[in-house]
């Protein structure tokens, strides 16, 4: 019984119909289709993108060397150092994230207690040897000073959801 139905199916050119017909709908949808990189489809605040260090307004760096990033970086692509500055207060001497490993799973700036360590909304760094994704402190902290604009309104977007 279950064969006759098939040769009845098929003779009617059932499957192919079904399939033309969706061809059909979709021709007269609405376009899904982005044409990056000149279009792009919009972000969420929480986006994870590549990391950054900030500073407060005044210009001095956030961190404050108590390396709970390092400690919940579940890929251990953070290291650092820290020292004591001439004013008493602790700060790191090095601070490297290692992007080759990075799985940009956000902890870092979750375990951050003054949101010094952040990730960015950016996505379209690259690298085309393994020691240009080796971040260094220097290079985070430009990222931070780069972008703090947009990382100052989505933290702020971010506090009334918590
Ligand atoms: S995003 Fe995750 S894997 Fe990457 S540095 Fe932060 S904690 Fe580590
Ligand atoms: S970035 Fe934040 S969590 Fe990491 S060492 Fe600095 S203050 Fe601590």
């Amino acid at each position: 019984m279950g064969s006759m139905k098939e040769i009845f199916n098929s003779l009617l050119l059932k499957e192919l119909c079904k399939g033309l017909s969706v061809t059909g709908r979709l021709a007269f949808a609405r376009k899904t289709t982005v044409f990056y990189p000149e279009e792009k489809t919009p972000q969420s605040f929480r986006f994870r993108g590549l990391h950054a260090l900030r500073r407060y307004a005044g210009g001095e760096e956030r961190c404050i060397a108590c390396k709970l990033c390092e400690a919940a970086c579940p890929a251990m692509a953070i290291s650092i150092e820290s020292g004591e500055r001439e004013d008493g207060s602790r700060r790191t001497t090095r601070y490297d994230i290692d992007l080759n490993k990075c799985i940009f799973c956000g902890f870092c700036e979750e375990a951050c207690p003054v949101d010094a360590i952040v990730m960015t909304r950016v996505f379209e760094s690259h690298g085309e040897s393994r020691s240009d994704l080796y971040y260094t402190k220097s290079m985070l902290l430009a990222n931070g000073d780069r972008y703090e604009a947009q990382i100052a309104a989505d933290r702020e977007l971010d506090s009334k959801y918590r």
